[in-house]
C-alpha cells in the first residue's frame, strides 16, 4: 500500500482527529488544516484543529479560521494527530508532546530535510505546497470537497508559491488550481482577503523596512532589518512582515535576500530567500533552521547587530564555497 492509501485507510476507520501546524503558521499551514478540517467533518469525523500561535490577519479571514484552537485539549484519545507543513518534530514547539496522546502520527509535508517523523508519512518535496499533498489526499481517499474546503487548498498553493509565481510553481500545481476553480474556489475573493488588505500601519512597517536594504557581496546579497522598535511605532505584529523578504531578493543581481527580525530582547528570526542556485535550506541548516531550496529560515540568538554580521559572515562563506 502507499503511504496514500494508509493514511486514507486510517481516515476512513478513525473517528477522532487532531490536526496541527508548525508555529508561526503560514497560508499553507492553515489553509490545509482548515481544509482537511472541514472535509473530515463533514465525513462524519470528530476533529480538533490546534495552532500554537492565534491566526492574525490576514490568515484569520479563511474561512473556517476562527475554529482553531490555541490550547491543547485535556483529553486526548484521538486516533491520530496530523501534522501538516511541520518539516521536523522541533517545528511542532510545544505540541511535539501532545503526540504521546495519539493512536498514530500522519506527517503530510513537502519540505526538503529532516527526518519524517510520523508513523506514516506523505512527503514529496516536489510538491508545490502542503496544500497539493492535502489536495491529492482528499480526492484519492473519496473525502468531501465542498467550495470552502477547495478555496482553502487554493489559499494554501497560493500562497506558498506568491500567487504561482516562485520556482515551486509546477504544471500540477496550475491544474491543481484549475480543478479547484472548477469546486468553487474564487481566486479573487481569497487573493483579497490572504494577499491584499493590508493595513495602513503594514505600510509604515514596510516604509520603515525598506530604509533598511542594503547589498552586500558585491551586490549579491540583500538584508533587509526589522527591529522591535520599528514594531512597536507602528503598532504592527510580526506577521505583518510576511512576504517583506521578497523586496530585497528581487533587487536585480541579487542571488541571496534575507530578512532579519528582532522578534524579542536578544531573539531574531531570519528569513532567507534565494532567485537561481543558493540552497538557502542548506544556509539555514548552518544555523539550525531549514525549509526548501529557495526559501527558509532560523532563529538566532543575540542583538540585530550580531546575528547580522554572524549571518553575513557564514552566508559569505556559503557563496564562495557555492553552497548548492
Ligand atoms: P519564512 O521565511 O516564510 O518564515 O519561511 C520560509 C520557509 O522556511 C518555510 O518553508 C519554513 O518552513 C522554513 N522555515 C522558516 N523558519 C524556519 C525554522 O526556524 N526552522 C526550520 N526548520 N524551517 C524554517
Ligand atoms: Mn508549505
Amino acid at each position: 500500500m502507499s503511504p496514500s492509501d494508509e493514511i486514507a485507510s486510517v481516515l476512513a476507520q478513525g473517528k477522532r482527529f487532531l490536526l496541527v501546524t508548525h508555529k508561526d503558521p503560514d497560508g499553507d499551514g492553515i489553509g490545509s488544516m482548515l481544509a482537511l478540517g472541514r472535509s473530515l467533518t463533514h465525513a462524519g469525523k470528530d476533529v480538533l484543529l490546534l495552532a500554537q500561535d492565534p491566526i492574525h490577519p490576514p490568515l484569520n479571514s479563511l474561512k473556517g479560521a476562527h475554529r482553531i484552537a490555541q490550547a491543547p485539549p485535556a483529553r486526548g484519545n484521538f486516533d491520530a494527530l496530523l501534522a501538516l507543513d511541520c518539516a521536523e518534530r522541533s517545528r511542532l514547539g510545544e505540541f511535539a508532546h501532545i503526540m504521546k496522546d495519539c493512536g498514530l502520527v500522519i506527517d503530510i509535508d513537502h519540505h526538503l530535510m529532516g527526518e519524517p517523523f510520523g508513523d506514516l508519512n506523505l512527503i514529496d518535496p516536489e510538491c508545490s505546497s502542503t496544500g497539493e499533498l492535502v489536495f491529492r489526499l482528499i480526492e484519492e481517499a473519496g473525502l468531501p470537497m465542498d467550495s470552502d474546503v477547495a478555496g482553502n487548498i487554493f489559499a494554501a498553493i497560493q500562497t506558498d508559491t506568491g500567487s504561482f509565481r516562485y520556482s515551486n510553481t509546477t504544471p500540477e500545481a496550475l491544474r491543481i488550481a484549475a480543478t479547484l476553480m472548477e469546486r468553487g474556489a474564487d481566486p479573487w475573493e481569497i487573493s483579497n482577503k490572504v494577499m491584499h488588505g493590508h493595513s495602513l500601519a503594514r505600510l509604515k512597517l514596510l516604509e520603515m523596512a525598506l530604509s533598511t536594504v542594503e547589498l552586500h557581496h558585491g551586490g549579491k546579497i540583500s538584508t533587509m532589518i526589522l527591529s522591535r522598535e520599528m514594531f512597536e511605532e507602528t503598532g504592527t505584529l510580526q506577521s505583518d512582515s510576511e512576504r517583506f523578504v521578497d523586496y530585497p531578493r528581487f533587487i536585480r543581481g541579487v542571488e541571496l535576500g534575507a530578512l532579519i527580525r528582532e522578534t524579542g530582547q536578544y531573539d531574531c528570526k531570519i528569513s532567507l530567500r534565494s532567485n537561481r542556485w543558493l540552497n538557502v535550506a542548506s544556509l539555514a541548516s548552518r544555523f539550525g533552521g531549514g525549509g526548501h531550496a529557495r526559501a527558509a529560515g532560523f532563529e538566532a540568538q543575540g542583538s540585530l547587530e550580531d546575528v547580522k554580521e554572524n549571518f553575513l559572515m557564514e552566508a559569505g562563506r556559503f557563496f564562495d564555497g557555492k553552497g548548492g
